[in-house]
């Protein structure tokens, strides 16, 4: 089976892991500052705190923002069900606003028609998480206009999109947002096997994230109710979480990071030829805005319903004959927990008719930076049989 992604794992990796393992630290030693730097530094943000997932990261990221009981958060339905969780565990309503179809991003327009009227209702979102599907960067600049108009905050989603440039500046750099989250689970641009990061150029959003992270305690006497009662002294100020990142996690995203341009570069090298040699088969290819430089976390294709074909059709198809082929993703909203969510917020399943469209017809096939020329050309030759 050629899966739709996976990691890439070599020897400097290996060596990297085995080192910490042998180090006296196996967690809190200097790995995760370490990787923590290298994103800041690749991303251009000044903070970056290093977690156990990128849930977790929305988590605190939410938290540090205070979203909570009586606040909405606003995502897209085409997302995993994680950017819209993450309001849940604060207590707070999760709305979903319909996805562009060139970009399968949030869009924008509905956004600002969605905004205004929220702003006549007096339900405004305290916080909207738009999510760079596929790697694409969402036009950040605009929302953060709306942001400034309407006053929410903003957490980027991007797990798909490490590695991946907006206007020319790196995504994460936090340039038009409150605070950026990346995944580094094995599927996508680079892995730390289950990781992630919050970027953001707040100090006291970072300090809160700090915390928040590990179980809300300090060691440092300056953020202290009282006095220190020795060395052996530490305050929990807040209720926070054991969301940590182990060393070898860490040590394991050092040692990926080297590598990210040249994934993100492998990954458009096989993308442009998906693009190429898709051309003349019924099916449509990503569509790229010109403001951004994608991650390409993932290729999507749709295929379109016909009286002899579908997507399912094609889909299980390509399963058969071993290509592992997935869907990206089913829209959250149509999930039974926020169906059931539903009425009370006032969407239904049939809100979203971009989102639902797209879910109709998507199929993701197999892009990642080891695969070959020779096993792309088996998912395009399986493709072809298929639907010609
Ligand atoms: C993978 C993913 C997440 C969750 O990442 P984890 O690191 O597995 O917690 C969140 N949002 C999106 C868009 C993702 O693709």
């Amino acid at each position: 089976m050629i899966p739709y992604g996976r990691q890439d794992v070599i020897q400097s990796d290996i060596d990297a892991i085995t080192a910490v393992l042998r180090s006296d630290f196996l967690t809190q030693g200097p790995q995760v500052p370490r990787f923590e730097a290298a994103v800041s530094t690749y991303c251009g943000a000044r903070y970056a705190l290093a977690v156990n997932s990128a849930t977790s990261a929305l988590h605190i990221a939410c938290l540090a923002l205070e979203l909570g009981a009586g606040d909405w958060l606003w995502t897209s339905p085409i997302t995993f069900v994680a950017s819209a969780n993450c309001a849940r565990y604060c207590g707070a309503q999760v709305d979903f606003v319909d996805i562009d179809p060139l970009t399968y991003n949030i869009d924008v327009n509905a956004l600002r028609a969605k905004l205004e009227a929220a702003a006549v209702a007096g339900r405004l979102p305290k916080v909207v998480v738009p999510v760079h599907m596929a790697g694409q960067s969402c036009d950040m600049q605009a929302i953060h206009e709306l942001s400034r108009r309407y006053g929410f905050r903003i957490i980027e989603d991007a797990s798909h999109a490490i590695g991946g440039r907006y206007l020319d500046q790196p995504v994460g750099s936090c340039r038009y947002s409150d605070i950026t989250v990346f995944s580094f689970h094995p599927v996508k641009i680079i892995t730390t096997a289950e990781g992630g990061m919050a970027t953001t150029n707040d100090a006291a959003l970072a300090d809160r994230m700090a915390l928040l992270r590990s179980h809300g305690i300090t060691r440092d006497a300056a953020k202290m109710t009282k006095a220190s009662e020795g060395d052996w002294y530490y305050q929990q100020i807040d209720l926070g979480l054991n969301y940590r990142m182990t060393e070898l996690q860490a040590a394991l995203g050092v040692s990926q990071m080297q590598r990210l341009d040249d994934y993100v570069m492998r990954r458009h090298t096989l993308a442009l030829r998906y693009d190429q040699l898709l051309a003349d088969l019924p099916v449509k290819t990503p569509g790229q805005a010109n403001y951004s430089y994608s991650a390409l976390h993932l290729y999507i294709i749709r295929v379109a319903e016909t009286a002899s074909t579908n997507r399912a059709k094609v889909f299980h198809a390509l399963r058969s004959k071993g290509i592992g082929v997935n869907v990206h993703y089913i829209p959250v909203h149509m999930q039974p927990y926020y169906e059931a969510l539903g009425p009370k917020v006032g969407y239904d399943a049939l809100s979203f008719p971009h989102a639902n469209a797209y879910y109709d017809q998507a199929i993701s096939i197999p892009l990642y930076a080891t695969l070959s020329f020779e096993q792309q050309d088996e998912v395009l030759a399986a493709l072809r049989t298929i639907l010609v």
